[in-house]
């Protein structure tokens, strides 16, 4: 297939040389000049897009969007896919798409869960929004980038899943991490906390398949001096897009909001900024019960 990708950043990089690694033509564009080995490096989102039979956007955020999907929807060929990746409000990824079915094309909001591990190693979940139509030609691309997809409805449904998804994960994280600290000062070990809690009702995905403690379960960013993995800043993100949703919605999601204060505290006025969003841990080892 020929397919347009545009942003090739942690994420957009390694999926986009997944792609041409399985034998497909890839257009890639990075405003940064980019270049990743098996894409053919173009000079414009133009270039990227005509041609292409799909086009992947991997972007950091929705504004940055929808300005890339303005440049790109007029030069996508009638019938082509814009399948969009990154994180980004349910607005936003309802605009692209209705602005792509005013110009005859299909499209897909797919974020993904999995972090950059997950996108080197092809094993990411993909939560898709848009047509069955979307979806049936997206699927074996995604196939190759992913290990999991999930078609979640509708144009938006998507992004709708990822924050829902991961107002729970930030959470269950500080939950986790609250308790490993909590179990220090009692004088519990980490080791025993980890192993009744990893299978008991306390479980969850932060503590059995991404422990926060150094040393303790699974290997994880903490093993590594909690450099990302998923870092602080991008769970802030995603805790504020669920808050943005929430507050549109009128839904009451007080974890969430306190969630993302917590995380807001220890990205902008403390020291997570650049750690993985696991390093709660050491935060709350650290502090007294204000
Ligand atoms: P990144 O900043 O590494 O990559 C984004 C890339 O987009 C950059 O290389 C940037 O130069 C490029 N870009 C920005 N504006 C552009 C434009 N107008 N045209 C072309 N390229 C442009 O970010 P990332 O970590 O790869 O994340 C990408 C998306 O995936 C985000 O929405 C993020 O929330 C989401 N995500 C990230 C992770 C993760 O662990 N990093 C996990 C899940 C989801």
């Amino acid at each position: 297939m020929k397919i347009g990708f545009v942003g090739l950043g942690n994420m957009g990089g390694p999926m986009a040389a997944n792609l041409a690694k399985a034998g497909h033509e890839v257009a890639g564009f990075d405003v940064a000049g980019i270049t990743i080995e098996g894409v053919n490096s173009v000079a414009s989102l133009a270039d990227a897009a005509k041609d292409a039979q799909v086009v992947i956007t991997m972007l950091p955020n929705g504004a940055i969007l929808r300005g890339v999907a303005d440049e790109l929807i007029p030069v996508m060929a009638k019938g082509a896919v814009l399948c969009d990746c990154s994180t980004v409000d349910v607005e936003s990824a309802r605009a692209v798409a209705n602005l792509c079915a005013s110009h005859g094309l299909e499209s897909l909001d797919a974020p993904v869960s999995g972090g950059i591990g997950g996108a080197q190693a092809g094993t990411l979940t993909f939560m898709a929004g848009g047509s069955a139509k979307a979806f049936a030609a997206m699927t074996p691309l995604l196939d190759i980038m992913g290990k999991k997809t999930v078609h979640c409805g509708d144009a938006g449904a998507g992004q709708a899943a990822k924050i829902c998804n991961n107002m729970i994960l930030g959470a269950t994280m500080i939950a986790t991490c609250e308790a490993f600290a909590l179990a220090d000062k009692i004088g519990l070990d980490r080791r025993k906390l980890y192993d009744v809690v990893s299978t008991s009702s306390g479980s969850s995905w932060s503590m059995n398949a991404y422990t926060p403690a150094p040393g303790v379960g699974v290997p994880s960013p903490a093993d590594n001096d909690y450099k990302p993995g998923f870092a602080a800043e991008l769970m802030l993100k995603d805790l504020r897009l669920s808050q943005q949703a929430a507050r549109s919605v009128d839904a009451d999601t007080p974890m969430g909001q306190l969630a993302l204060g917590l995380y807001a505290q220890f990205v902008e006025n403390e020291d997570g900024l650049g750690k993985d969003f696991s390093a709660m841990l050491p935060r709350f080892a650290s502090k007294s019960r204000e």
